[in-house]
């Protein structure tokens, strides 16, 4: 299992890089579904960041990995619940998937002044998929301004996960329109460096249009057993 994954993972680093052409991209592994021993083979490896989807099963698996003594970097990915805000707050470093007013004030409130503030980025359902999370891009600009104005969360940037029966790559397409948001909201705030887009299907492309991090999981991990 190690071999695999271990190839898997130099892979996917060496065409982050080579995409990148000397720009800084960071590589999420998302690794929902994946046992703690697949994460924890990983981080040995050196891989820090690691995305998440589900609070359940993501809180067991980070304690076991805290044991480990390594650096890592927890980015909370999936659809969030006001009522799963506190869990999210306390254990996670990024939530990649902020899209309402609601979850800036249930984070701020449930982030410890002892820790650093959490990192966020504002998800954009940039395709205006009726049924997907994520807020309309014209929504953005207010999302901002209340993260910005709570000490303990720091706006970094946006996450999307485009309508993959569409060309996210083409010349206008969900990679530049967000490319394009990304630049205008860099530009007034003073701590966004962060454009998360692209999975395993896509990141390269993602990487070509401005993407500055990647979450990748089944090009490292295999094909994940289907959810219920
Ligand atoms: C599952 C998931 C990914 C990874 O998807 P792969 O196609 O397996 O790379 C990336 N981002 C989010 C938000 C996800 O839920």
């Amino acid at each position: 299992m190690s071999d695999a994954l271990l190839e898997a993972w130099r892979a996917a680093r060496g065409a982050v890089e080579t995409a990148a052409a000397g720009r800084p991209v960071t590589l999420v592994a998302v690794s929902k579904t994946r046992s703690h021993d697949e994460v924890a083979t990983l981080a040995r490896f050196g891989q820090r960041d690691f995305g998440e989807n589900y609070v359940q099963e993501a809180l067991p698996k980070m304690a076991a990995c805290a044991r480990l003594g390594l650096p890592f970097e927890w980015h909370f990915i999936g659809p969030l619940q006001s009522n799963k805000a506190r869990e999210v707050a306390t254990h996670f470093d990024w939530v990649q998937s902020v899209d309402r007013p609601k979850l800036v004030a249930a984070l701020a409130g449930y982030r410890s002044s002892e820790r650093a503030p959490l990192n966020v980025l504002i998800q954009v359902n940039i395709d205006e998929e009726a049924s997907k999370s994520g807020c309309r891009p014209a929504d953005i600009d207010d999302l901002a301004r209340r993260i910005d104005a709570e000490p303990m969360l720091r706006l970094r940037g946006l996450m999307a996960i485009p309508d993959p029966a569409r060309d996210a790559a083409a010349p206008g397409g969900a990679f530049e329109r967000l490319r394009g948001l990304f630049e205008a909201l860099r530009a007034r705030y003073r701590d966004v460096d962060t454009l998360s887009m692209g999975m395993s299907d896509d990141y390269l492309d993602a990487i070509r249009c401005g993407a500055t991090m990647v979450r990748i999981g089944s090009a490292l991990f295999g094909p994940r057993p289907p959810r219920d």
